[in-house]
């Protein structure tokens, strides 16, 4: 018998007809004879609107009130769906983060799961339910309810997974698995069956929403066996999420392309060149609890720079505010700011062995008349920063470039 966690997304959930759609899939899973734990998301829509509603009320929503009311969504979900299986003549009883007992840092709005209890939903398999929990929620040591960030509910299902030493954690979409882009933008994209460890990392990091990037995380560090599969499609294998590079016979240069559009940048034009200077402007920004993404530094040509680096767009002015003081502090000749960019990444462990996929890269997008302000690389990825106009041309140009729709490497 074996043990799976399943994971359904908002769309899957989205109204009662997909909630009895999803609870047939999982009786019949069970039926096969598999215990299964469940965990499901808000149904689509509802976190958004709950955020707006919050907004109307407070314009800046306190932080814990604000996980008060999102954990709501959820919880309407696993009741709803424990109605529609107990319908099917299913055992089902349904967990509140809470309930579960999945111990939360006290970071609201981006909180980390520290701890499972999983007697409860041991005692409860053994006893033939199906066991529904509530994504994207958990609870402090003080009892105060908790969320993980938005597509926090994929986190739950891997963390319930690793907790309980599941057999596979399934993580079912409106897709039929990872692709080598969002199939929403490039309709030729190509379901990949499956992408290792890290290269789901790199992609989850750099804008790649099918799965968040905390699940991946959580599997790679507890060995979850992980698989993303259409809640739509009746069969299909999914992509599964592999650890050993030896499964990958023909590895190719490149697995995919991400993009995120929801980056800013930030210069401060005419900065000595001194050291020190990197520090001066960063520092406050770390202090202000503002992730930084890519840096530039420019050569100097008079004993002056200029220094580039991207904040998230929801962070921007406050990054702004912090680099006023800074600029006057340094003595900086002026503050610029752009949040009209996006951010394309190419990502496959074949770049490991292979060399001049930068310069392949930037041949396709300079054919197109592509302007690159930015460019990022590590191992397994070179990410550049574009103006957002190009996005959608410059991610159909790369795939073709790489050959990606047919399993093809340059
Ligand atoms: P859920 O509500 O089930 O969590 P999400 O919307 O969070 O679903 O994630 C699924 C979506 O991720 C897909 O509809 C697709 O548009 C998007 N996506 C982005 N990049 C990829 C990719 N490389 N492969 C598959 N889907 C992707
Ligand atoms: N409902 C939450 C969100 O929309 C969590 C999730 O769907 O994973 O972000
Ligand atoms: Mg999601």
């Amino acid at each position: 018998m074996a043990l799976i966690v399943q994971k359904y997304g908002g769309t899957s959930v989205g109204n009662p007809d997909r909630i009895r759609n999803v609870a047939r899939r999982i009786a019949k899973s069970q039926a096969e004879g598999n215990q299964i734990v469940v965990v499901v998301s808000a149904m689509s829509g509802e976190t958004n609107r709950l955020i707006e509603l919050a907004h109307q009320i407070q314009p800046n929503p306190d932080p814990r009130e604000l996980d008060v009311l999102l954990s709501t969504g959820e919880q309407a979900t696993i009741a709803l769906l424990s109605m529609a299986l107990m319908e099917l003549g299913a055992r089902a009883r349904s967990y509140t983060g809470s309930q579960v007992r999945i111990l939360t840092d006290s970071a609201y709005n981006k909180a980390r799961i520290i701890d499972i209890d999983g007697n409860a939903m041991k005692r409860d398999l053994e006893q033939g339910y199906i066991v529904v929990v509530a994504g994207f929620q958990g609870v402090d040591i003080e009892g105060n309810i908790t969320t993980l960030g938005r597509g926090g509910s994929d986190t739950t299902g891997v963390a319930l997974a690793a907790a309980l030493k599941a057999d596979e954690c399934q993580i079912y979409t409106d897709v039929d698995g990872v692709y080598t882009t969002d199939p929403r933008v490039v309709p030729e994209a190509r379901r990949l069956r499956v992408i290792t460890f890290e290269e789901m990392l790199e992609m989850a990091s750099l804008g790649s929403k099918v799965l968040q990037i905390r699940s991946v995380e959580f599997a790679g560090k507890y060995r979850v066996r992980l698989r993303v599969l259409s809640s739509f499609e009746e069969s299909g294998e999914g992509t599964l999420i592999t650890y050993e590079d030896d499964e990958q016979m023909e590895q190719a240069i490149i697995s995919g392309i991400a993009f995120n559009r929801d980056e800013a940048k930030v210069t401060v034009l005419g900065v000595p060149d001194k050291p020190g200077i990197a520090y001066q402007i960063l520092g406050p920004i770390a202090d202000a609890n503002i992730d930084v993404d890519m840096i530039i530094q420019n050569v100097s040509a008079d004993d002056l720079t200029d220094f580039t680096f991207t904040v998230n767009k929801s962070e921007l002015k406050n990054a702004l505010k912090v680099l006023e003081k800074v600029q006057t502090q340094i003595n900086a000749r002026e503050l610029i700011s752009d949040d009209r960019i996006c951010k394309v990444s190419v990502v496959g462990v074949g770049m490991r062995s292979h060399v001049g996929i930068a310069s392949f890269m930037f041949k396709a997008l300079a054919d197109e008349g592509i302007n690159i302000q930015m460019i990022s690389t590590s191992e397994i990825k070179i990410s550049v920063v574009l103006d957002e106009k190009y996005l959608e041309l410059a991610v159909r140009v790369l795939h073709r470039a790489f050959g990606l729709q047919n399993n093809n490497a340059v």
